[in-house]
């Protein structure tokens, strides 16, 4: 089981289920949204449990893609594509990442040019490699 929060603790969820890894996406809305690139890991919908949403708010950043933050701290958790099966959860905001390692970047062409991806790193320039629907992680 893993746990994560925003900054302020307002929103927190526990996931019940193994992560997989995490994928960083550099397209422009989730620079926007993030502050830099954003990276997160997965569950299974059924997972994810959230512990405290008093605070957690949503944002709908494309026709089926909501995306959930805090109302307070703003804090950006969890990435929802109704399409899915799967709910994208923000790793930075797991309490304890345990082995969670990155996979690959996606949308490195709308990527910043105040930065490097690590060299060796899988990297698309839209999706990414198993998803034909397009859309962040
Ligand atoms: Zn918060
Ligand atoms: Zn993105």
């Amino acid at each position: 089981m893993y746990s994560g929060s925003c900054a302020c603790g307002a929103a927190s969820y526990e996931l019940h289920a193994p992560l997989r890894p995490s994928v960083a996406c550099h397209c422009a809305q989730c620079r926007k949204i993030s502050g830099h690139y954003w990276s997160a890991t997965a569950v299974p919908r059924a997972a994810l449990k959230l512990v405290s949403e008093r605070a957690l708010k949503w944002y709908r950043s494309s026709p089926h893609v909501r995306r959930g933050f805090c109302g307070i701290c703003r804090s950006t958790l969890l990435w929802d594509n109704e399409e899915r099966d799967s709910i994208s959860i923000g790793s930075g905001t797991l309490d304890d990442a345990g082995g969670l390692t990155t996979s690959h970047h996606i949308f490195v062409a709308e990527k910043g040019t105040y930065y490097d991806i690590p060299k060796g790193m899988p990297r698309y320039p839209g999706s990414g490699p198993e998803d034909g629907k397009g859309g962040p992680p």
